[in-house]
């Protein structure tokens, strides 16, 4: 046996497992064996009991020479993080109380401007450090307007090893970059951004991926938005941007696209809703909007706890649910104080009452604790269309992977639990900075989280 982490597949891990399961339901293993191999792929998941599966891997690798014992650590599906500002990270925590379109001129768009490739590459390392401490594996995100700030993004996620899907944000309205023309800005957008796709989109095996990258109907043209959504079809890539986050920006986008039915048919006049795209926010749906949604196979990023800082509004969760919608959680930073997925899960859950008891919204129902992880790992895996390599611990799937302490919950350690939904749930309400302690993707471990001791 041995301690120290393993840094690379082939291993096996004893520890405790929980984990959502694809078919369905989850599983706890109290005494669990977790098997990786050379690939980095998992290939065995079960009781540690049950070892009939720990012979040599297709390489050759014998992870029986190399098993880690982790118990008590509880070994989970990385946290999947769908909506995150990298250029707003530390901004994070600040101007509570204002309105998006407000908090998006005072504090937003200067920080932006400043996110040249310097600070790009300065800032990207300690935030993807920062994620896998927070337990996020992989984070579809979006960057500033500059191209070379985008690859300096990219660069340092290939180095760093988290799974991420990032896109330059593209406005050709109220732009703060100087830089080019203002006739020029659907061009240069246009061309930035594929140049950005082609280089990177499905790089290392499909670790890293493209979004094309509108802000939101605000900022954008409809050329903009129709061009950027065609180009993301062409390549396979995805396409992100906001919707219906706030009252007065549903106001703005009625008076900017006058022919628009609402604010969904604003997207969905220039092409952009398909399966790969994913929509931040979603709060204030009328019912043809959640209709159209659902049969369009677009995903929702649902950010709660930036809903909540800055008074958005409330998404009705259980009415896109039941309509079919896929729906992942976001971080939101820095519209969301923090990049935890755990602590996103807890807002979550206070909307979700608020949405009960002040809206009296009676079709809203109260998820599990077991449900809100479910909805950070595999939802979150299925919103990417990346269901069948990522977002579970089983069988085929690649390993990405976090080993969390179940005592290191805040402010005092928690009784020690074998029923995950206790666990789960003091996990998600009561987050500890170093509670997750190792992480890994496709079984090569992250930077960032502190180890163990
Ligand atoms: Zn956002």
């Amino acid at each position: 046996m041995r301690t120290a982490l393993p840094d690379r597949g082939p291993f096996a891990l004893r520890a405790r497992i929980l984990t959502p399961l694809a078919s369905g339901g989850t599983r706890y293993e109290a005494d669990g064996r977790l098997v990786v191999d050379a690939r980095g792929v998992i290939t065995h998941v079960g009781p540690w009991s049950d070892g009939s599966d720990d012979g040599p891997d297709d390489r050759g690798a014998d992870p029986r020479h190399d098993v880690i014992d982790l118990r008590p650590l509880i070994l989970m599906p990385g946290m999947v993080d769908l909506h995150v500002h990298l250029p707003q990270l530390p901004n994070a925590g600040v101007g509570a109380g204002l309105d998006v379109l407000t908090w998006l001129e005072r504090y937003t768009f200067p920080l932006e401007h400043a996110f040249d490739r310097a600070t790009a590459e300065r800032l990207a390392p300690q935030a993807y450090r920062a994620f896998a401490a927070a337990g996020t594996t992989t984070a579809l995100i979006y960057g500033a307007v500059y191209e070379a700030s985008l690859d300096a993004a990219f660069r340092a996620a290939e180095a760093h090893g988290i799974r991420a899907v990032i896109g330059k944000v593209m406005m050709d309205r109220d732009v703060y970059d100087d830089s080019v023309p203002p006739e020029r800005q659907l061009e240069a957008n246009l061309r930035q951004s594929a140049d950005l796709c082609a280089r990177w989109h499905g790089r290392d095996d499909g670790r890293l991926r493209y979004a094309f990258t509108p802000r939101f109907a605000v900022s954008c043209s409809a050329d903009l938005l129709r061009e950027s959504a065609a180009l993301a079809r062409a390549a396979g890539a995805y396409w992100q941007t906001h919707l219906s986050e706030s009252r007065p920006e549903l106001a703005e986008v009625a008076h900017l696209f006058p022919e628009a039915l609402d604010y969904l048919d604003v997207y969905d006049r220039a092409g952009g809703l398909v399966p790969r795209t994913i929509l931040a926010h979603a709060i204030h749906l009328s019912a043809r909007e959640v209709a159209r949604l659902a049969d369009s196979g677009a995903a929702v990023a649902h950010c709660p706890a930036s809903n909540l800082f800055l008074a958005s509004g409330a998404m009705p969760l259980t009415r896109y649910r039941e309509a079919g919608i896929r729906v992942g959680l976001g971080s939101d930073v820095s519209g969301g104080p923090e990049l935890s997925i755990f602590a996103t899960m807890r807002a979550g859950a206070f909307v979700q009452s608020a949405r009960r008891v002040c809206e009296h919204d009676e079709a809203t129902q109260a998820l599990g604790p077991l449900e809100w992880l479910r909805l950070g790992t595999y939802e979150g895996a299925r919103a990417l269309g990346q269901e069948d390599r990522i977002g579970s611990l089983e069988a085929g799937k690649e390993a990405d992977l976090i080993a969390v302490d179940p005592r290191l919950v805040a402010p005092v350690p928690g009784e020690d639990s074998h029923d995950p939904a206790e666990v789960m749930s003091r996990l998600a309400f009561r987050p500890h900075p170093d509670m997750v302690r190792a992480a890994w993707v496709r079984g090569r471990r992250l930077e960032g989280p502190i180890g163990v001791t």
